[in-house]
């Protein structure tokens, strides 16, 4: 059977949708990669808010004929996939549309009411998708199918089907379909790439959607890739660009099995003495009692040649990391110190910071600043103004204490502009910091011209308006020049 799979990216983007292999998304391209392995013709769209969604869908509708559409949606794209979804049945009535993702996990009762979702995927999507496409392919009316809510198409009944447990072995997954990213990639010289390490999180953020997923059903939640499987995967990528440089061990924490982390660093140092150039890694940390002041876990990054890791600061003021983000307690000293370490051991580091949370401040949000300019990040700072996404706990909070925007739940655009009333913190002053972040953290460290360039991006990527200016101006440049 022939089968769409649709991303959405809800930022304007300069050329093409992704600018680097490293944005390639997991959770589609695995869904997209199990369904071709299972015999299907798949091909994949993704869509833009500047994309003529009518013309670009009815051409594909009507040229490659699929019989099941596969969506994928976070809570910040469901607009735009609610365009995408009204407009698959204007064109095709009887199109199959599955909706998957963390917004319809979380959610699933509201995103099976939508008038375009015939099945809603809760959880990991990938042998609910091989099963409806199966059913599909022999022309039943699907169901029975765990995972997946079902909207009967002639009684409207919905059938709610049992979570399977998580998967316990991540190996069993394929290695994803990168090939089919390449005609989005602007910058495929980019040379860094992602791997899947593991999946789920221990630590129970309010603001992150780990403490609810973990909750959808049984078996493990945190797991991890074997060694042998991540070096299979890198060799598979090697071949297929031989001009890799960095590879992006993705997990949400990688000392969260700290016997599991050293196996796999003594694995990838072993394995780069086998190659000719040896690859630079990069993951996520978050710090926790058993990391800082680790010592060992920096000597084996260093011995693994891992260039950088992020690492959630995300705000300065130990009472609203406590009493509102619910962070694994660490304090700004740790912090502070465990970065001395990294720059001792000359490992680098991004540090991660959210703007405009509940219950924020300037004044808290100046210790923010304060932190991490102590910390000194040495690979950047990333900086977000604060989502609220449906399903967390620190969503129930912004609706229970009124500060949620009448445009919550329709902003594309949820890193640029606050969807709070904060009493503290208006939306202009949250945007104004994110805008002069750079600033406040690298004045004195930086050189001036650096920080100006920093800054004027910051500023187009805050203002999602002159960025579509600008892409507009480039792509009519493009078109009348080529
Ligand atoms: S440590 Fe990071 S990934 Fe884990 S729950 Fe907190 S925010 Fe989410």
């Amino acid at each position: 059977m022939n089968i769409v799979c649709v991303y959405s990216i809800t930022t304007y983007s300069l050329k093409k949708e992704l600018y680097s292999p490293g944005d390639i998304p997991f959770g589609i391209s695995f869904v997209a990669t199990v369904l071709k392995k299972a015999g299907h013709t798949v091909k994949l769209v993704v869509i833009t808010p500047t994309t003529p969604l009518h013309e670009k869908l009815s051409t594909l509708i009507e040229d490659f004929k699929p019989g099941l559409f596969c969506l994928t949606a976070v809570s910040s794209q469901i607009p735009i996939i609610k365009k995408v979804g009204k407009t698959i049945k204007q064109i095709a009535p009887s199109m199959y549309v599955a909706l998957g993702g963390a917004h319809p996990t979380l959610n699933p009762a509201e995103v099976i009411n939508y008038d375009f979702t015939d099945a809603v995927c809760v959880g990991e999507g990938e042998r609910a998708a091989v099963e409806l496409a199966r059913q599909l392919e022999f022309g039943r009316v699907p169901g029975g199918i765990s995972n997946l809510w079902i909207k009967n198409p002639f009684s409207g009944h919905i059938e709610r089907n049992k979570v399977r447990p998580f998967r316990d072995d991540l190996d069993d997954l394929p290695f994803i379909d990168r090939e089919m990213w390449e005609p989005f990639i602007s910058n495929k010289k980019g040379k860094i790439y992602t791997v899947l390490a593991g999946r789920g999180c221990p630590n129970r953020c309010t603001y992150c959607s780990n403490h609810a997923l973990a909750r959808i059903s049984s078996g493990r939640y945190v797991r991890f890739r074997s060694p042998d499987s991540i070096i299979a995967e890198i060799k598979e990528l090697l071949a297929f660009d031989p001009n890799v440089e960095i590879v992006f061990l993705e997990t949400e924490t990688l000392g969260a099995n700290l016997k599991y982390t050293y196996h796999l660093l003594e694995r990838l140092t072993e394995f780069n003495r086998s190659l000719e150039k040896p690859l630079e890694f990069g993951t996520n940390v978050a710090l926790t009692t058993q990391i800082q002041d680790n010592r060992n876990l920096l000597q084996a990054f260093k011995d693994a040649n891992l260039l950088f890791f992020r690492i959630g600061l995300e705000s300065g003021s130990e009472k609203v990391r406590r009493e509102v983000l619910n962070r694994p307690r660490y304090y700004n000293k740790d912090l502070i110190e465990f970065c001395r370490l990294s720059r001792e051991f000359d490992v680098k580091y991004t540090i991660n910071i959210l703007i405009g949370l509940p219950g924020e401040t300037r004044a808290d949000f100046q210790e923010t600043i304060d932190v991490t300019r102590q910390c000194q990040p040495t690979f950047g700072v990333a900086a977000s103004i604060f989502f609220p996404y449906p399903g967390t706990k620190l969503h129930t909070v912004c609706r229970q204490q009124h500060l949620l925007q009448s445009r919550a739940g329709t902003t594309f655009f949820e890193r640029t502009s606050t969807v709070l009333n904060l009493p503290g913190f208006s939306p202009w002053q949250v945007k104004k910091e994110l805008i002069l972040i750079y600033y406040k953290v690298y004045k004195g460290y930086k050189p001036w011209p650096d920080i100006a360039s920093k800054t004027l991006r910051a500023t187009v990527e805050a203002f999602p308006w002159i960025k579509r200016w600008i892409s507009k101006v480039i792509h009519v440049g493009y078109a009348l020049f080529r």
